[in-house]
């Protein structure tokens, strides 16, 4: 019997954890210096820990629990599903009922044309698809020298060699190998740390303007796609001046290039709509989803693509699939969110609703000496630190410090609030309420204050 339980002393908990479970995205030194904090039961926005504290989650785990944590009714879905038919793959012309219903919810949820899904268990092997699958697309076209992507520095796309190499982190870059041929990197339009002079508008037509320069200097001839998240995310929440995707739209028109956008975090209510590219304005020929598509409770990702797209995918065998391609509990889960999200109008009522509070309160942390900029669409959130506002100014500490202070005071103060570098980001569950709204910034502010 596994004698490991939440009864365990944290300590004991923290030791065993360190001493075999290698983490993400962590210094494994650091963690078994201090202890990771173990967490063992959530409820709404809030999760408790082995200590008994309860923390406001502002972060939905990983941008991913839209729907908030605690619902019974993915627990049934997932149980039933598993008495009725655990497993069964959807390679070699077999199907099963819940990846049929699911297809069919998405296709009516997302935008425009996009009514066909191939899946994944992530976001990073539905990037990895995608990467495969235009450049299969252009070769059943009779272009097969139409391979380079065109991706951004400080984007983020996956963790795997090919997402990896799609994503624009230099820090992955220089670690194991990435980036693989055959993908470009232009600039992203963070107007705060790169702007300079420039109006943000300006700045955001130059930097869309590097996608055309891009084509021109590789070849209209050899690009296959532009790949971009409507938002970035996990490079900081980089909200694009307005200028930006209106004029990466007409540019990806005018030279035949597959628009591709990632909406791993921006899907499924994130933005306050149902699609970031709803937020923006764009008719991408492909959707990268995962993450809100089953709120986290089950692994499950996904390629959406356009009716041009499938059948031209469609006309021969496409020799790639994962053997939980459409898992059915995953798929029955992601259905059952997609309908509370849909029928308890949490999508609707968050972005009516509660992200206009949220952006009130979130912005009006602007005014503390330490903040620059509070920028925030629908529940993306992100707060520019600076010892000087007027001049956009980087603290003399190297990049990173400050936010990682921030981030500590904030953990102390029961708040789940990331950095990234000298940003400190929200994305909380969309359910969140005012009430749990003014919690979260006032322990962010005493964060801030405490930090200064
Ligand atoms: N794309 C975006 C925009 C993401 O933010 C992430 C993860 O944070 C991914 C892809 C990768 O998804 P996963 O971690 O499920 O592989």
């Amino acid at each position: 019997m596994n004698k490991i339980s939440n009864h365990l002393p944290t300590a004991e908990l923290q030791a065993l954890d360190a001493a075999h479970h290698v983490h993400p995205f962590s210094t494994q030194a650091e963690l078994a210096e201090r202890g990771a904090r173990v967490i063992t039961r959530a409820d709404g926005c809030w999760l408790t820990d082995s200590d008994g504290e309860t923390i406001l989650d502002a972060m939905a785990g990983l941008w991913c629990v839209n729907i908030g944590y605690g619902r019974d009714e993915l627990a049934e879905v997932a149980a039933q599903q598993m008495r009725e038919l655990p497993y069964y793959n959807t390679f070699f012309m077999t199907t099963h009922v819940p990846v049929i219903a699911l297809s069919k919810k998405l296709a009516e949820l997302a935008p425009g044309n996009l009514n066909h899904v191939m899946y994944s268990s992530s976001g990073s092997e539905a990037n990895d698809t995608n990467l495969r699958l235009v450049r299969t697309y252009w070769a059943e076209k009779g272009k097969p020298e139409k391979q380079v992507i065109i991706s951004r520095w400080n984007a983020y796309h996956g963790s795997s060699v090919g997402s990896g190499s799609l994503g624009g982190m230099k820090g992955m870059h220089a670690q194991g190998g990435l980036p693989i041929p055959g993908i470009h990197h232009i600039d992203q339009p963070d107007w705060w740390n790169e702007g300079g002079d420039m109006s943000p508008e300006d700045f955001g037509l130059e930097r869309a303007q590097q996608l055309e320069k891009a084509i021109l200097e590789l070849g209209e001839d050899k690009v296959a796609a532009f790949i971009a998240e409507p938002i970035q995310g996990a490079g900081g929440v980089i909200v694009p001046p307005a200028t930006y995707w209106p004029e990466i739209q007409r540019i990806c028109d005018k030279y035949e290039i597959l628009l591709i956008a990632d909406e791993v975090i921006c899907g499924f209510g994130r933005t306050g709509k149902w699609f970031g590219s709803e937020t923006v304005g764009i008719r991408p020929d492909i959707m990268t989803i995962a993450k809100g598509l089953s709120s986290g409770y089950q692994p499950i990702g996904g390629s959406i693509l356009s009716d041009e797209v499938a059948a031209v995918i469609g006309a021969t065998e496409f020799n790639h699939g994962y053997t939980y391609s459409g898992h059915p509990v995953a798929a029955a889960v992601a259905l059952e969110n997609l309908r509370i999200l849909e029928e308890e109008g949490v999508v609707a009522r968050f972005g009516a609703q509660t992200a206009p509070y949220l952006k009130e309160k979130f912005q009006s942390l602007a005014d503390h000496p330490m903040v620059g900029e509070a920028n925030i669409v629908g529940g993306m959130g992100s707060l520019a630190l600076t010892p000087d506002k007027a001049s956009r100014a980087k603290f003399a500490a190297p990049a990173g410090t400050v936010g990682y202070m921030v981030r500590e005071r904030c953990f102390a103060n029961n708040l789940v609030m990331r950095h990234v570098g000298d940003r400190m980001i929200i994305s909380p569950p969309l359910v969140i309420t005012n009430e749990e709204v003014d919690t979260l910034i006032e322990r962010a502010r005493l964060s801030l204050d405490e930090a200064y």
